[in-house]
């Protein structure tokens, strides 16, 4: 088997293997890691169509990972899945005209899970043969913050340090980050907005001397292995569809979208020879991508809060890997084009192209009007109930309704972790409720009042990273 290497979009690190990688997080250029080639794998197809959703994660992985041998990373794959509460991992349903993918089925209801959870056991796995520490800083506007503590809660060699903005985040999503009372867990409420953390977490990650000196991982769709453990539930989703429909030979994703990671995700699977004829990329009002692939102009705007918090994200950090292909893999255009955006808020680049490139990501926007509208029609008509995310996504899809390609829905969570939009959308209380969620009522939490200041920051990381 060929080894596979990485490279940095900005052309300043090169010939990394995978758990290098998975190691570095944001590429010390300022860049994102990528895989050197993407593998062409039609001629696997039929053989993988039939595989359970472990074994099928194992396939394609393997492709992508070829330094950790092949027994362990069945290993890592098997214990990563077994924690979901479906035998099936990501079941796919019918609803009306369109297909709805399960992604909310992992411990804590989003479909960060089915990245973290993996990643979890493999910073474990790397750590146990290379030895010394990990310090996981990371910035969350709500799902993130509880899966990645989720996945490492526990762990020895491992320090998560989640910053979410004090008081912004749903009471909720809280709660499920701030219950988890482990000695290595540590949330830090920043007086700020989500923006303050994220840029706090992008000055420790490019102080390179803190980063060295304190091993900081990181957890956000930054890290090569979240896009790579998300590519897996497009091919098993598109082979269940393609089997229950008569005459099909290709399918269309839906994705809602905020960091660009999850759709990215959907792209690699359609480079790897996946039938995918469209991707459609759903915005809620903050819509610079959707503006993007309608005009070429890529324009930074005011991020305003929404009913689908996670989709409220101005500048995607993975739209630099798809910038990267687009750009015929140059590294000095990708810089050019990320320095001209820095400087101004805005840059542009030609979508038409010879390579037909143009329709293969598709976009549209859901306000939030239309996002409720679209619960209440699912719930009424259908008796499904679709959580704010995969509502945005279900009405866009339909929005693109002009082809005979089935029509997959990614749903990114459970209803339930959004109660306050489903209710304003059928008019009933309690109609969304977990046990898992339920749970956390009353439970002791732990949390860390921080100044919006990367110095406090710094220091608490210092104080508390351990040996
Ligand atoms: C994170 C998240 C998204 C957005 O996914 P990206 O990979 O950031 O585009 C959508 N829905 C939910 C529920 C999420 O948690």
């Amino acid at each position: 088997m060929n080894e596979m290497k990485y490279v940095s979009t900005r052309g300043g690190q090169d010939g990394l293997g995978f758990q290098d990688a998975v190691m570095t997080g944001l590429a010390r250029d300022g860049g994102l890691l990528v895989p050197e080639r993407i593998p062409d794998v039609r001629e696997k197809l039929a053989d993988w169509k039939d595989l359970s959703y472990p074994e099928l994660a194992f396939e394609i992985m393997r492709l992508f990972a070829t330094d950790v041998p092949e027994e362990d990373l069945r290993g890592l794959v098997t214990r990563a899945y077994s924690t979901f509460m479906h035998s099936e991992v990501a079941p796919v349903r019918k609803a009306g005209k369109v297909w709805v993918l399960e992604l909310f089925h992992g411990p804590t209801l989003a479909f960060k899970d089915i990245a973290l959870q993996f990643l979890g056991q493999l910073y474990s796995y790397i750590l146990s043969k290379r030895g010394g520490r990990l310090n996981i800083v990371a910035a969350t506007s709500g799902d993130t913050g509880s899966a990645a503590i989720c996945g490492v809660r526990g762990q020895e060699r491992v320090n998560i340090f989640v910053m979410h903005p004090h008081g912004r985040v749903s009471p909720l999503q809280e709660r499920q980050m701030t219950s988890v009372t482990d000695a290595n867990v540590f949330n830090l409420a920043v007086e700020g907005a989500f923006d303050d953390c994220q840029s706090i977490m992008k000055a420790l990650f490019n102080d390179l001397a803190f980063k060295d000196e304190f091993s900081l991982g990181s957890v956000n769709s930054v890290n090569w292995a979240r896009i790579l453990a998300q590519i897996v539930y497009y091919f098993y989703s598109a082979f269940r569809v393609l089997e229950g429909t008569s005459g099909a030979e290709a399918v269309q994703f839906s994705v809602p979208t905020g960091n660009f990671g999850d759709i990215l995700a959907g792209w690699y699977a359609k480079q790897m020879g996946l039938p995918v004829r469209r991707l459609l990329l759903a915005t809620n009002e903050n819509d610079i991508l959707a503006r993007f692939f309608h005009t070429g102009r890529y324009v930074r705007g005011q991020v305003v809060p929404t009913v689908n918090p996670s989709m409220d994200i101005q500048v995607a950090s993975n739209f630099e890997r798809w910038l990267y292909y687009r750009l015929a893999q140059n590294p000095a255009a990708v810089r050019e084009k990320m320095a001209e955006f820095a400087a101004t808020g805005a840059m542009g680049i030609d979508l038409r192209g010879a390579s037909g490139a143009s329709d293969e990501i598709m976009a549209g926007t859901s306000d939030t009007k239309r996002t409720l509208a679209t619960i209440r029609k699912y719930w009424e008509k259908e008796n499904v109930l679709l959580d704010p995310h995969t509502a945005a996504g279900v009405f866009v899809a339909e929005q693109y309704d002009d082809r005979e390609d089935p029509t997959i829905c990614l749903a990114t969570a459970h209803p339930a972790k959004f109660p306050a939009a489903i209710e304003q959308a059928t008019g009933k209380p309690n109609l969304a409720r977990h046990s898992i969620l339920d749970a956390l009522e009353g439970a002791p939490t732990r949390c860390e009042i921080v100044p919006n200041d990367v110095n406090a920051v710094r220091e608490f990381v210092r104080r508390n990273a351990g040996a």
